[in-house]
């Protein structure tokens, strides 16, 4: 299965259309991790556990697929265009419209028929090979003519992203005031407003982070500024305990030098004491204790040679 393909399909909030069969949306489910919204057939149709969104690519895992019922039930009342005939209704007796008016339908395209217009609509979406649409760029200049089936190969060839750069610059160049006037974008472009809206998004994004990683600094600069301030008063009531001891420290060193005169003073008394009883013990070595009389001759050697001389 496919979602609805309707006439007016265009005209409705991008929302409601399914990125996977670009149709609009058959029993929404929303995919949890990015919270765009798919087909419950388009989300069968995927094999393994890991859905694989194609709005974002971002992957979820299957059993994190939320049954929409609040948004089905508020497409409910879409009007809707029948895209075989010029019915119109809402969108929650379209299949009913579609099962009793449309039973074999054919594809205008190739010609080929269908037992249900589901199967048609899947064989125009994935397997025509006639179909061709325009590229939702056309009035920027995107004018080939694709096979339906070649769409997504297209939005991805270098001639599509060259006409989509120019039109991402020109919005670029415009102010936001302006965007609205200077476009005017037909209804068929609304995929244009939500790339800008993306673009935009994004851009709010960046900014966004920007700010978190400003008030980050700004909070470790804060953060700096508390742990300094506290380091300072810190620092003061060491400094204001340390003052008392600095002149305690003085005057204790004042007494120590004081101290370290007096011995410099009973130094020299002691050297002084040295020095006399130096002498007395060399004049000590000439006394005699038992009667003898001791003489000290010095100098023999230059008293006996002046002897000699004499004789
Ligand atoms: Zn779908
Ligand atoms: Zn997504
Ligand atoms: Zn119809
Ligand atoms: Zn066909
Ligand atoms: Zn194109």
């Amino acid at each position: 299965m496919v979602g609805y393909r309707v006439q007016n399909k265009e005209s409705f909030n991008p929302d409601y259309s399914c990125p996977c069969c670009s149709l609009i949306l058959r029993d929404p489910v929303q995919l949890i991790d990015c919270g765009h919204r798919i087909c419950q057939s388009c989300a069968n149709e995927q094999e393994g556990d890991i859905i694989t969104c194609s709005e974002c690519h971002e992957k979820t895992n299957r059993n994190k697929l939320l049954i929409d019922r609040g948004f089905k039930n508020d497409m409910q009342i879409l009007p809707v265009v029948c895209s075989l005939c010029n019915w119109t209704g809402i969108l929650n007796i379209y299949q009913n419209h579609l099962d009793q008016n449309h039973q074999n339908p054919t594809c205008d395209s190739c010609g080929q028929k269908f037992s249900s217009v589901n199967n048609l609509d899947r064989h125009i979406q994935y397997d025509c090979e006639k179909t061709t649409v325009d590229c939702l760029l056309k009035q920027f200049g995107c004018q080939e003519m694709i096979l339906q089936i070649n769409l997504s190969k297209h939005y991805l060839s270098e001639q599509h992203q060259h006409v989509l750069m120019n039109v991402v610059r020109h919005l670029k160049s415009i102010s936001s005031n302006d965007i609205y006037k200077h476009l005017q974008i037909p209804s068929e472009t609304t995929i244009n407003h939500r790339q800008r809206t993306d673009n935009e998004t994004i851009q709010l994004q960046e900014i966004d982070e920007i700010i978190k990683v400003l008030l980050d600094g700004v909070e470790t600069l804060n953060d700096d500024l508390q742990r300094l301030s506290n380091e300072s008063v810190h620092h003061k009531n060491l400094l204001d305990s340390l003052t008392p001891n600095l002149s305690t420290l003085k005057i204790s060193m004042e007494e120590q030098n004081r101290y370290l005169d007096g011995i410099k003073i009973n130094q020299e008394v002691l050297q002084q004491d040295i020095e006399s009883m130096t002498q007395k013990l060399n004049d000590m070595k000439t006394s005699s204790y038992d009667g003898t009389l001791m003489w000290k001759i010095i100098n023999v050697q230059e008293k006996m040679g002046q002897q000699l001389r004499n004789y």
